[in-house]
């Protein structure tokens, strides 16, 4: 399962996606982060590396 990132919460850091082992996670025009479904591999790491807890698993 990929994780889901609730887009209200997001502050839009960017810090996920600099962590992510797979490149799953980049930002969109909105300044918001997004997980590319198919390249998530579960592991955990933007969960824990978000600041505002937007990530979850
Ligand atoms: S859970 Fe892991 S693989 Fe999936 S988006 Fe977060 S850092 Fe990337
Ligand atoms: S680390 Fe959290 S607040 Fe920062 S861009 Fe990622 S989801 Fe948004």
């Amino acid at each position: 399962m990929p994780v889901t990132i609730n887009r209200d919460t997001c502050i839009g850091c960017a810090a996920c996606t600099g962590v992510c082992p797979v490149g799953a996670l980049s930002m969109d025009g909105e300044g918001k982060s997004v997980c590319d479904e198919g390249t998530c591999i579960d592991c955990g790491a933007c969960v824990a590396t978000c600041p505002v807890e937007a990530i979850t698993q």
